[in-house]
């Protein structure tokens, strides 16, 4: 969907009650940011997003800037308090391919620059494809890289910390640019490590092959290593594929599964099972 499609007509306040750098100053930073939403009608469930509204002026006229951030919180709230949600922001910057000069993206950088007390305004919640399932039976296959960890800190909150009834099996495949860039599973940050310790749950690193040449994460081999498991809960009917983070991630899967499937057909029929049993679910940046 088109960002102009997004009904911005009901925005609503939110305070920032807190804002911590979850990633090392050598790296990209990460920050996690805490909003107080106060706004008793805003109920979400996992993996729904939020629209963040950066006022104007704007170039073209626009009165508002706005971006989506997916919910890092679970749908009971940010430290059990309902009226508090997370976001996962990281501080993009954009090249321009004719100056070459290094250009601040609008609403990542004014997320990472509002301090505790600075007011927000908000929109959503948004997105209704990207849900975990309720059967605590089902397997989740959870595949996502970089700020893609945010709706999978929310859905194993829910699974783990607040249902506490799921017996399928959980699994993690989480790409991170090096180790430093490990958002919620390293010293600054290390909530998800709570989960190692669920019989059903297992997380698998990947990592860049050369982060200082920006290369993208290697999530393909991370697959490759398990694609006896990844196969099995694939063929099990009551397996639930999330993919989320860039969108050359889907690409680089495609490929990994075609050597896992067999074929590049025989990945793309069962691709499309998936999909139209709703049991594949993707949520892209760009
Ligand atoms: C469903 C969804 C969920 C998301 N969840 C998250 C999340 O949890 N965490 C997160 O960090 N991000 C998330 N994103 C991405 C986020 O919405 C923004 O796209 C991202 O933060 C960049 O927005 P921005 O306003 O900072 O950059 P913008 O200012 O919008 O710039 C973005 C684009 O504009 C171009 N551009 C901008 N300025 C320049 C320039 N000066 N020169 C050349 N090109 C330029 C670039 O091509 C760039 O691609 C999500 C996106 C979607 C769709």
């Amino acid at each position: 969907m088109n960002l102009t499609e997004y009904d911005i007509s009901h925005p609503f306040k939110a305070v920032v009650v807190d804002s911590k750098r979850i990633t090392p100053a050598e790296t990209a930073e990460v920050r996690h940011i805490t909003l107080n939403v106060f706004n008793a009608t805003f109920n979400y469930i996992e993996g729904q997003s939020v629209g963040v509204l950066v006022p104007g002026p704007h170039e073209f006229g626009n009165e508002h800037h706005m971006r989506l951030y997916s919910i890092a919180s679970s749908r009971q709230g940010e430290n059990h308090n309902m009226s508090e949600i997370s976001l996962c922001v990281r501080r993009c910057f954009y090249i321009d391919e004719v100056s070459g000069e290094k250009h601040p993206g609008i609403a990542s950088n004014y997320l990472c620059d509002r301090e505790p007390g600075d007011t927000i305004l908000l929109t959503g919640p948004y997105g209704r494809q990207f849900l975990p399932p309720r059967d605590p039976d089902a397997n989740l296959l959870m595949i996502g890289v970089g700020t893609g960890i945010a709706p999978f800190r929310a859905f194993l909150k829910h699974i783990y910390s607040e249902r506490k009834d799921w017996k399928g099996k959980v699994r993690l495949f989480y790409g991170a640019r090096n180790g430093m860039d490990k958002l919620y599973f390293n010293d600054r940050n290390n909530d998800l490590i709570n989960y190692y310790d669920e019989e059903t749950f297992q997380a698998i690193e990947a990592f860049s092959p050369r982060p200082h040449f920006d290369d993208p994460v290697d999530m393909g081999s991370a697959v490759k290593v398990h694609a006896a498991e990844v196969w099995e809960m694939i063929l099990a009917h009551k397996t639930h594929v999330y993919v989320a983070g860039l969108s050359d991630l889907e690409k680089q899967l495609d490929e990994v599964m075609a050597d896992v499937a067999g074929s590049p057909e025989a990945w793309a029929d069962k691709k499309q099972d998936l999909i139209e049993d709703h049991r594949w679910s993707t949520l892209f940046y760009a």
